[in-house]
This record gives C-alpha cells, sequence and structure tokens, in this order.
C-alpha cells in the first residue's frame, strides 16, 4: 500500500490524481491533503479519504475546517512548516507536489531530503532552484518522476540509464512539444486586448489559472525548457520547442540512429499522473485509448517574435545561477497582475525582461541566496507595474 501526501489537493492537478486514486483503493492509501484557499473543497475531500492529516495556509482557517468536518480521524495543520512535515514524514512514501508556483519549493524539497518518491507537477520548483533541487535527489535517493505531461512523455521515451549522459544513451535532441495556446494564432493587434478569461480557456487542456496564462504567453513552455535541461542532464540547446496544436504527441527524442521515439496518447493528466504513481508498472488511469483515425497531427516551429517569453527563459537557463529564479518570480507577479486586470497581456514578458535586467544574476550556491533573489525579483517586479501604470514604461514589445 502506497501512502500519499498530496501538496495542493484541491488544484487540478490534485483532483486528477484523486480521480486516479479512486480507481484503486487496493494500492493506494491518502496520508496527508493540503490547500490553500479552498476550505470547502478540502473538508470534503477530507470527509471521503479521511487522511491523517490535512493542512491549510493560516491558522486562521483550522477553527473553519474543524467545523466543516465530520469526523476526527484528520488532524488539522497550518502554514509553511506543517507543508514540509507531511511532505517528510516518516509514514508517507510518496509526494504528489502539485502545489502552484514559488510557495511549492520549500515542501518539494522537503520530501526530496527525505527520500521521498516524488511525483514533480510543481515545475517552478525546479526552475528556481534546480541545481540544488537535482543534487538532493541524488544525495537523499529520492525517485523523482514527472508529472508535466512532456516530462513524463520523454522519460518514458529515454532508456532508463539516462542519468549517465545523454550522450552516452545515444540522444541527439529532446522534442518538447507545445500546444500554442489559445492565441496561436492571434496578431498584434488582437493579442494587445486579450483578457484573462480568454487566456484561461485553453483549446485542449483544463488546468489552473496560473499555469493557463502560461501556456498562453509561451512561458509554460520556457519553464518547461528549463525543467527538461534539469531532469535530464541536458543542455538548452538540446531542446526544441514543437508546437503542435491537437496535443496528442506529448514529446519525443531523437536518437543518433535516426530512430524518434514519441509518446502519444489523448491530452489528459491522469495518464502521467497513474505512470508515476504506479511506475515502473502500468495501472489503469480512467483515460480511453487513443483512436488514431480521429486526429491530425501537424507540427510547426514556434514564434518567438510573438511570444518572447520563450527566448527570455532560454536565456535565463544560459545564464544560470538565479537567473531562473528571478524570471520565475518577475512570471508569477506579472500573471498575477493580468489575471487582476492589471496589465496587458503583451506587457508581461516587458516586466520580466526589465525585471531581469534590473537584477543582477548570482550563483545559486544555496537556498537562501535562491529565495532572496525570489523575494528582490517580486520588489522590482511591483515596482516597474507602479511605474507602468503612472505611465514612465512604454510598452516595446
Ligand atoms: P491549481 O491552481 O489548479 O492548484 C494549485 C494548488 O496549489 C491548489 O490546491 C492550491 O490550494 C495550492 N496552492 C496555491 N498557492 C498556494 C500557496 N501559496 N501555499 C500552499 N498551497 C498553495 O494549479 P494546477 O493547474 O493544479 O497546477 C499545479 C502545478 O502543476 C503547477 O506548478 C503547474 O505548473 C503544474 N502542472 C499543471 C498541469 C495541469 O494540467 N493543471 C500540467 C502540468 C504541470
Ligand atoms: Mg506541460
Amino acid at each position: 500500500m502506497q501512502r500519499l501526501t498530496i501538496l495542493g489537493a484541491t488544484g487540478s492537478i490534485g483532483q486528477s490524481t484523486l480521480a486516479v486514486l479512486d480507481g484503486h483503493p487496493e494500492r493506494f492509501q491518502v496520508f496527508a491533503l493540503t490547500a490553500f484557499t479552498r476550505i470547502d473543497e478540502l473538508a470534503e475531500l477530507c470527509t471521503r479519504y479521511q487522511p491523517r492529516y490535512a493542512v491549510v495556509a493560516d491558522t486562521s482557517d483550522i477553527a473553519r475546517l474543524q467545523s466543516l468536518l465530520t469526523t476526527t480521524t484528520t488532524e488539522i495543520l497550518a502554514g509553511a512548516e506543517a507543508l514540509a512535515f507531511v511532505a517528510s514524514h516518516s509514514e508517507c512514501d510518496t509526494v504528489m507536489a502539485a502545489i502552484v508556483g514559488a510557495a511549492g519549493l520549500l515542501p518539494t524539497l522537503a520530501a526530496v531530503q527525505a527520500g521521498k518518491r516524488v511525483l514533480l507537477a510543481n515545475k517552478e520548483a525546479l526552475v528556481m532552484a534546480g541545481s540544488l533541487f537535482m543534487q538532493a535527489v541524488i544525495e537523499h535517493g529520492a525517485t523523482l518522476l514527472p508529472i508535466d505531461s512532456e516530462h513524463n512523455a520523454i522519460f518514458q521515451c529515454l532508456p532508463c540509464n539516462y542519468p549517465q549522459g545523454l550522450a552516452s544513451v545515444g540522444v541527439e535532441r529532446i522534442l518538447l512539444t507545445a500546444s500554442g495556446g489559445p492565441f496561436r494564432e492571434f496578431n498584434a493587434e488582437q493579442l494587445a486586448v486579450v483578457t484573462p478569461a480568454q487566456a484561461c480557456k485553453h483549446p485542449k487542456w483544463v488546468m489552473g489559472r496560473k499555469i493557463s496564462v502560461d501556456s498562453a504567453t509561451l512561458m509554460n513552455k520556457g519553464l518547461e525548457l528549463i525543467e527538461a535541461c534539469w531532469l535530464f542532464n541536458a543542455q538548452p540547446e538540446q531542446v526544441s520547442i514543437v508546437i503542435h496544436p491537437q496535443s496528442i504527441v506529448h514529446s519525443l527524442v531523437q536518437y543518433v540512429d535516426g530512430s524518434t521515439l514519441a509518446q502519444l496518447g489523448n491530452p489528459d493528466m491522469r495518464t502521467p499522473i497513474a505512470n508515476a504513481l504506479a511506475w515502473p508498472e502500468r495501472i489503469h488511469a480512467g483515460v480511453s485509448a487513443l483512436d488514431l483515425f480521429q486526429h491530425q497531427l501537424d507540427f510547426y516551429p514556434p514564434d518567438e517574435q510573438k511570444f518572447p517569453c520563450l527566448r527570455l527563459a532560454r536565456e535565463a537557463m544560459k545564464k544560470g545561477g538565479t537567473a531562473p529564479a528571478i524570471l520565475n518570480a518577475a512570471n508569477e507577479v506579472a500573471v498575477a497582475a493580468f489575471l487582476a486586470e492589471n496589465l496587458p497581456f503583451i506587457a508581461i514578458p516587458q516586466l520580466i525582461e526589465a525585471v531581469l535586467t534590473q537584477l543582477p544574476m548570482s550563483p545559486a550556491n544555496n537556498l537562501d541566496t535562491i529565495l532572496t533573489a525570489d523575494r528582490e525579483a517580486r520588489i522590482v517586479a511591483e515596482n516597474w507595474l507602479s511605474q507602468y501604470h503612472s505611465g514612465f514604461v512604454k510598452s516595446s514589445y
């Protein structure tokens, strides 16, 4: 029986994870569930799954959750330390890291440092602290399994000895597919007036609001490029982005002998989640089999002029050190401002580039340096936003 902590249980990935578990009660047991603001939903999940622990963000939410629970089997905790506690608890085997954004870094790292089987959806953790994170995986003997559909696809297309180095297992290139998002065919005038509601209406995937906006700007693919470099020990030049609007081919690996291996499937996160939960075995995910006769598959190069976030992410990865953490923090501020209708869509890359230009990059040797870079980048980004609103910044995209 695998005992699971689900960090971010009320989110899109959290819910898909619970949906997979529902099909295999003999195999998995919920140990802890965590949520940020959706206390009512967390209460329902606790009633249904009876976890040993439930974690909320703030101590003020404890009484509210308690009043909604009908059982006493669940102990309620609050705050960042509680997240790390349930992620590293000795009675938990597997941690689904599905908190969105930088808030996921510390509990995910706690799970790694406790040597858990870590199912990584929270790509921002790896973007911010890739080097430290991957060192900790090796040092503490954690098992890191990618949940991001593209990275899970690449993982499935690689031989199991890939950690020896991509060249030594004959890999030439990784092809990371991207749907292109809802604005793939929009021109500059159309992009200038898009709304959060349009950005969150992804053509192929139903996801949380932050990743939906990232998909629309292509920053999601930029973050995934960085994620792929760390997960598979690849150079940015070894990872090419391919726009594939149908989201059927989830990514590909090209070998030196001319072979290209791909993983295909209907776009449903229950597939990578089931793959990682059961790996190296296979279990039913509740996803219907792919019907090839129903699909036409198209592939295009990305338009980096129209979607500059991809270039910004690649440059940050090449710069290294704290640059990806700065990129990530600036992006989180920009996306939150766009969702609050406080920043136009086309100004998102402008804000991120301004923060990356203004803040010096330093080596990311320890967690403090990374968390400081994250904090500073948010301050610089907020200042840029104020200047933008007072008319000191002109649109350059
Ligand atoms: P979501 O917004 O639907 O859910 C986020 C979860 O994190 C919620 O449970 C929320 O309560 C919790 N949370 C948010 N802020 C928090 C904070 N400050 N402290 C503690 N908990 C907090 O997001 P999602 O779409 O499920 O995405 C989760 C992660 O998975 C992201 O990193 C995303 O990039 C990645 N991911 C998602 C998908 C997808 O299909 N949704 C696919 C690939 C990767
Ligand atoms: Mg993805």
